[in-house]
């Protein structure tokens, strides 16, 4: 069988970034991603922080180049999701399953799945999901034209997506646990300042109803210790992200919430397995410590090909 000297899982910015490392040192490598290029990214509706973009750009149009920059130094991208991986000492390399039935093999592997939305966990939410319950404005918020909605966090997520909100809905209100935000000033001043913007403080969501589409959100309110009925076409929850590391069966060590530990080239606890973006642990998860994390990594499988006994006459000196 085949075996690749680096396997890429994930299509967001740290794996297409690490695609572009990767492809331009020789490997023979592939990048696989289950469903869509580009991750939590490209539902993003406007970044303002990813340098070289001194103007405010979708989501959508920093993965195309992304993806642009990475087919054009000819790295395999298949839409395949892997299932489970395997160490195999003997021959260290790793062993993948993917969701197809495939099997592949692999001397390094750079894990970058990302992070996804946490749930609320309240009753409705699952009942109600598509039908007014959402974790994506971009996706969503049109649907929401003149009507009354609620978004639950107090990030930089919720801040910016309640913005986003307001150019479609009649009304948005932030439904927040504590009595101040967490979100950057700069997103804090915009949302005070909007007049379509409403906030609940010291407020948890209790429970979604509604009949086919979500009508009623029912709040408690812990400094008052009281609960009310608030009528909403809609929730958009922001309450953070958690990573997509399940399917690794704890193989790596990892922190109590899944993300993956590393060191400083991004080495996990297994030889020759690095992680990449939202999905290990670090401070700040952005586009464009993902894009940094990718170029190290796709690096730091260069040097460590180099350094191993293996079959290295295609990567040259
Ligand atoms: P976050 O910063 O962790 O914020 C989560 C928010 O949800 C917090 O306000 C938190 O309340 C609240 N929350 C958490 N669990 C809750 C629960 N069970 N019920 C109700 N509320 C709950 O998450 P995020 O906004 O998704 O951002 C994730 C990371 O991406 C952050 O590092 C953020 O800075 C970054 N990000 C940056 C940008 C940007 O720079 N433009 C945009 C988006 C995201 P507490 O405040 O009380 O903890």
């Amino acid at each position: 069988m085949n075996i690749y000297d680096s396997v890429i899982i994930g299509g967001g910015p740290a794996g297409l970034s690490a695609g572009i490392y990767v492809a331009r040192t020789g490997l023979q490598a592939i990048l696989l991603e289950k469903s869509i290029l580009g991750g939590q990214a490209i539902t993003t509706d406007t970044i303002e922080n990813y340098p070289g973009f001194p103007e405010p750009v979708s989501g959508f149009e920093v993965i195309s180049l992304m993806e642009k920059q990475v087919r054009r130094h000819n790295l395999p991208i298949e839409q395949k999701g892997v299932k489970s991986v395997e160490y195999q000492k003997e021959s260290d390399s790793y062993t993948l399953t993917l969701l197809n039935g495939e099997i592949l093999s692999a001397r390094t592997l750079i894990i970058a799945t990302g992070a996804c939305p946490i749930k609320l966990d309240v009753p409705g939410e699952k009942k109600f999901a598509g039908r007014g319950v959402s974790y994506c404005a971009t996706c969503d918020g049109p649907l929401f034209r003149e009507k009354e909605i609620m978004v639950v966090g107090g990030g930089n997520s919720a801040l910016e997506e309640t913005m986003f909100l307001s150019r479609f809905a009649k009304k948005v209100t932030i439904i927040h646990r504590r009595d101040a935000l967490r979100g950057d000033k700069i997103l804090q001043e915009r949302v005070f300042q909007n007049p379509k913007i409403d906030f609940l403080w010291n407020s948890i969501v209790k429970e979604i109803k509604g009949n086919t589409q979500v009508r009623e959100i029912i709040i408690y309110n812990k400094k008052e210790d009281s609960t009310s009925v608030h009528k909403a076409d809609g929730l958009f929850v922001y309450i953070g992200t958690k990573p997509n590391t399940d399917w690794l069966n704890n193989m790596v060590q990892a922190d109590k919430q899944g993300f993956l530990i590393t060191d400083e080239k991004l080495s996990t606890s297994l030889p020759g397995l690095f992680a990449a973006g939202d999905c290990r642990q670090k401070a700040l998860r952005q586009i464009v410590t993902a894009a940094s994390d990718g170029a190290l990594a796709g690096m730091m499988v260069y040097h460590y090909l180099q350094e191993k006994k293996f079959d290295n006459s295609h990567l040259g000196s």
